[in-house]
């Protein structure tokens, strides 16, 4: 039931297309008893809309694409995770201070915990963009050996030397034999899934490979990695550690974590 005392949290980006952060949100929410609701915003006005979160009382707000980093200068106080990491993906409402934070790495880092140990690992990340800046960062905090590929060397090489890491080409990847291989480019996602920048003979057999693309649930990649014996994770299981993460940051509860995981299997079938 919606009444005067309903709590607003919601997501902005632009553009949205296929979010699934509302579907996750809503069933945490109702999954608790708690009378909120989370609602997609399709903005390019960053400031207008952190501008509407205080003028509202909107409690939360996830934060995608393009405002990842862009929305740093208009908080008044940013996370010591996500000010190292340079971007956030969550703001806090916390009586009117606007708190930023960043629990994409967080749940990148829980999705691999389950499968694997990190430490002395040698991994690969494939892609130099936001998530890989994030999940990079955590990567190397873990004791991961890490070597960067990406598309375009000179994007590569800045994360490279940001993460204080070799940086190969896409065509050079064969050559780095990793543990554990995290794949953190759009490619393979819908509406392409049979695009994938990984060649089979990359993949050995029990190498950890993760990709951050949930749509599909199983991606090229993933699927490549089930059939050459590796151990897959799904950026399904990374988007609702960062969800649960964001609940936990919002309400202070415990995010109601099979709930929020029927629902968001459901709709993405
Ligand atoms: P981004 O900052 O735009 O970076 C995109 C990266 O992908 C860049 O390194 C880019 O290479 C590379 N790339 C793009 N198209 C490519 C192509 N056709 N061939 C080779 N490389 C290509 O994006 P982002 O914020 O890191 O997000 C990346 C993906 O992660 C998105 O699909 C997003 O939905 C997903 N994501 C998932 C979760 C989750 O919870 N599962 C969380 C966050 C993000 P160049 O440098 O050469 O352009």
């Amino acid at each position: 039931m919606i009444d005067r005392q309903t709590q607003l949290y919601g997501v902005i980006g632009y553009p949205l297309g296929h979010t699934l952060s509302p579907v996750l949100h809503n069933a945490a929410f109702q999954a608790v008893g708690l009378n909120a609701v989370y609602l997609a915003f399709e903005t390019g006005d960053l400031r207008g809309a952190l501008a509407g979160m205080r003028a509202l009382g909107i409690r939360g707000l996830s934060v995608t694409i393009p405002h990842k980093t862009a929305v740093i200068p208009l908080l008044d106080e940013v996370d010591e995770l996500a000010e190292k990491i340079g971007a956030v993906n969550t703001i806090s409402n916390r009586e009117g201070r606007l708190i930023g934070s960043n629990t994409d790495a967080l749940g990148a880092l829980k999705a691999l915990h389950e499968k694997t140990e990190l430490a002395g690992k040698r991994g690969l990340i494939v892609g130099a963009g936001g998530a890989a800046r994030a999940i990079g960062f955590l990567l190397k905090e873990q004791g991961v050996r890490l070597t960067l590929a990406n598309r375009s060397q000179e994007k590569g090489k800045a994360l490279a030397d940001f993460l204080d890491c070799p940086c190969v080409s896409l065509e050079e990847i064969g050559k780095v034999q990793p543990d554990l291989l995290v794949q953190t480019t759009p490619v393979g996602m819908f509406p392409r899934p049979d695009d994938c920048l990984l060649k089979p003979k990359d993949l050995k057999k029990g190498m950890v490979v993760m990709d951050v693309i949930y749509n599909p649930l199983e991606t090229r990649l993933l699927r490549l990695a089930r059939e050459r014996g590796c151990i897959p994770i799904s950026g399904l299981t990374m988007f609702m550690h960062q969800g649960a993460e964001q609940f936990r940051l919002w309400t202070g509860l415990e995010p109601p974590f099979s709930a929020m995981s029927q629902a968001v299997t459901a709709a993405l079938k």
